[in-house]
């Protein structure tokens, strides 16, 4: 059976939607946060629940970046709880 893959921003490797943390940008807060029922709608990045990935996307603000939005510290560590 095909499995869809989804692409780690930080290592760039492909994992199954449930390694991932899936990150969508909320329009009405106008910020990043963890879409954990994965049901948020737009743009979306995916992340491994590693905390190396957390650590390397961190430093170089790569969810932003991919998300277009301005970077914001508080995602980090909203992830950092999650894992
Ligand atoms: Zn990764």
């Amino acid at each position: 059976m095909y499995t869809p893959t989804r692409m780690c921003v930080a290592c760039r490797e492909h994992r199954k939607p449930q390694d991932l943390i899936r990150i969508s940008y909320n329009s009405e807060l106008q910020k990043p946060e963890p879409d954990s029922d994965r049901k948020a709608m737009g743009r979306g990045a995916y992340i491994c629940r590693d905390i190396k990935c957390i650590e390397r996307a961190k430093k170089k603000h790569v969810i932003e970046k991919h998300l277009k939005c301005s970077p914001c510290d508080l995602l980090y560590s909203e992830m950092e709880e999650m894992l």
